[in-house]
């Protein structure tokens, strides 16, 4: 994944918000970034504080990120996998072999935005 161009994504999106709702500053922004998402956070980290350069809108904002461990699921043992970062991600149920959805942990959102009016 390209940290550069995602945090671009994220600074569109906090454009398009402070144009709907008349936001005069951006305090705040939480993200949650799944540990299967493929993105660093690091990189991610990095790049947002390079845009703070160019983009007035996230000049003095603080980029809060929350990691998210992996659930995931098996249907047929309807059973529940967890696994942190670090671990050996397993892919299959280790009882039946069936491929395990992933529940959380590949997801890259925004949870909530901090602003000044
Ligand atoms: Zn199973």
């Amino acid at each position: 994944m390209h940290e550069g161009a995602i945090a671009e994504n994220i600074v569109d999106i906090l454009k398009e918000t402070k144009e709907a709702e008349n936001i005069d500053k951006i305090v705040k922004v939480r993200l949650k970034i799944g540990i299967m998402s493929g993105v660093m956070v690091d990189a991610l980290l990095f790049a947002l504080t390079a845009l703070k350069e160019e983009e007035r809108i996230i000049k003095d904002t603080e980029f809060d990120v929350t990691e998210i461990n992996v659930k995931s699921h098996c249907v047929l043992c309807n059973k529940d996998f967890y696994f942190k970062k670090g671990d050996d991600i397993m892919l299959l149920c280790n009882k039946c072999g069936m491929p395990l959805d992933i529940i959380e942990g590949k997801e890259m959102e925004i949870i909530d935005i901090e602003a000044e009016q």
